[in-house]
């Protein structure tokens, strides 16, 4: 089935939103733009077969594949940081599934990554009292062979010349290096609860006690430094928290040590560990006790890494290419539910759907489910860096990365012909979809972030469908808490029908988008430029520990 050529008919929304795009700076919520008359239930804003198809596969619950998909991916493989047994099973996964719907397939074999599998963590306060700590292994940490107790002590704050001497003492201990917090309550409950000012009070009490131990730490040479010298120094582990700032969520990333246990401790286990070992002047107390056991190793030789990619050729303009994005890759402490099992799920129901209402697109639309982003987009610059072919003829590449609330903003980047193209898909893409949705035009390019920017950086369209960030940035982004449950189902559905959708109406649109782009005179310093590419080949020794 192909579309009716008057989709694209005198769309008055374009010749806006296209004057829009080329006057400059202009923040356009299009679907009012597009349809003007109040939305109801499942408004259509034209006749087009493909479009009410993708709508009926895509938002009913009966019919959509992504719970299916999600408890696969999510719950029964799990984690799938990059080099690890787990990313490997997704990759044989995502390629069989697509190809279970008769999608073409490929995986592209980009590099290596270390390979390691951290199974089980057991941490226990021994001593002053007894208690199971909340405790997770960073990546690509050393194991313990067994249980392991030791005492723990607070990275101390003496002078450099002073910490040859301490570290001749601390075999055999645990060291805590983390700045113990205050108070691990979220800001939400302190402004909803807490006096005038408290708050505030707390921020500025934060602040200054970070400073003060970002100074302790430098004054040794910085984190990264400190770990290298208790590993050669024989310490028992090291003993970290990144808390991120909301309840029960920490940030659990890498580790820095070869020969030792790197661990996260949760932020009010960390915190009591801190109050029982913290050195007070003129007391003399026992220093508290712990045991550890932590399942984790290295698998010999470095594992390949792949994209997994799926195609549905082009029938018009096969050398043409709408690009679906999202990566395979997560961090390890949780499921990556929302970092990115949740973009991957629906850039592949997205195939699905068009796969079954839309199977001889105009151009040819290929999914990319990419390895290695979360070390810096090697698995998207790998594969832009090896399909040129790809790049020249990249209609568009749409990238979904945050998460699961509806998606609700779409910046231009700077490419500043894209808008009037997006305004024409939106305008045939059904009210209740395109309203929550704000269309930056032209944007301003990002310079990080997801692997949108492989395509951008090479000043080929790249954008990101991007849902609502706060809450993801504080509870689920890189956290112990990135899990099955934090997906909105409604959400996904809708996000996975609009991405179908625009990949139809991109195919579809009698132009291409143009790649000019304007960089904005920045208001002092610098001139800014355009954004450059990451160095796709970065290895794990390069690119991850040091
Ligand atoms: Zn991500």
């Amino acid at each position: 089935m192909t579309a009716s050529p008057s989709i694209f008919g005198g769309l008055s929304a374009l010749a806006l939103a296209a004057s829009l795009g080329l006057t400059g700076l202009a923040t356009v919520t299009v679907a009012t733009l597009a349809t003007p008359e109040a939305a109801s239930a499942q408004t259509f804003p034209t006749d087009d077969p493909v479009i009410r198809a993708l709508w009926n596969e895509g938002m009913n619950e009966e019919n959509s594949k992504l719970r299916e998909l999600g408890h696969a991916l999510i719950d029964s493989i799990g984690p799938r940081l990059s080099g690890s047994p787990g990313f490997q099973q997704s990759v044989e996964w995502a390629d069989g599934i697509l190809a279970g719907w008769g999608i073409e397939t490929s995986r592209h074999e980009y590099g290596t990554w270390v390979s390691w599998e951290g199974d089980f963590i057991h941490a226990d306060l021994l001593a002053p009292r007894r208690r199971t700590l909340e405790a997770h292994i960073l990546a690509w940490s050393p194991g313990t062979d067994g249980p392991v107790e030791g005492d723990v002590v607070v990275i101390p704050e003496i002078s450099a010349g002073e910490f040859g001497g301490w570290l001749e003492g601390v075999a055999g201990k645990f060291v805590l290096i983390s700045m113990p917090e205050e108070s691990c309550r979220a800001e939400h409950e302190w402004r909803t609860w807490g006096r005038d000012g408290a708050f505030d009070a707390l921020r500025a009490e934060r602040q200054q006690a970070m400073t003060e131990w970002n100074q302790r730490l430098l004054t040794f040479g910085g984190q990264a430094t400190v770990s290298r010298a208790l590993d050669a120094a024989g310490a028992a582990g090291i003993i970290t928290s990144r808390w991120s700032e909301g309840w029960g969520v920490n940030k659990i990333f890498s580790a820095a040590t070869d020969g030792i246990p790197s661990i996260d401790v949760s932020c009010e286990d960390y915190g009591l560990l801190y109050r029982l070992a913290e050195e007070v002047p003129g007391v003399e107390r026992e220093a508290p006790r712990m045991r550890l056991n932590v399942e984790a190793r290295f698998l010999g030789d470095e594992a390949p890494m792949f994209n997994v990619i799926g195609t549905i050729p082009g029938t018009e303009l096969p050398d043409e290419y709408v690009l679906l994005s999202a990566h395979l890759d997560s961090w390890h402490a949780a499921s990556g539910a929302t970092d990115n099992g949740t973009g991957t799920i629906l850039m592949m129901e997205a195939m699905r759907m068009l796969k079954a209402h839309y199977p001889n697109p105009r151009r040819t639309i290929v999914v990319g489910l990419w390895g290695g982003e979360e070390q810096g987009l090697i698995g998207s610059n790998a594969y832009a860096e090896d399909h040129p072919e790809v790049i020249d003829g990249l209609q568009v590449a749409m990238n979904q990365d945050n998460g699961t609330w509806r998606v609700d903003y779409i910046r231009m980047m700077g490419f500043t012909g894209a808008g009037a193209h997006f305004a024409r898909w939106f305008s045939a893409i059904p009210n209740e979809i395109t309203d929550f949705i704000e269309l930056d035009i032209p944007g301003v390019p990002e310079f990080g972030g997801s692997d949108h920017m492989a395509f951008i950086c090479r000043q080929a369209p790249g954008f990101r469908l991007q849902s609502s960030y706060p809450e993801y940035r504080q509870y689920t982004w890189h956290t112990n808490r990135d899990t099955y449950d934090k997906i909105v189902w409604d959400d996904l559905r809708n996000n996975a029908t609009l991405t179908a959708m625009l990949a139809y109406m991109a195919s579809e649109d009698p132009d291409r988008v143009p790649r000019d782009v304007r960089v904005l005179p920045a208001q002092t310093g610098p001139q800014s430029t355009w954004p450059s590419c990451n160095n796709a080949r970065r290895s794990w020794e390069e690119g991850q520990r040091r």
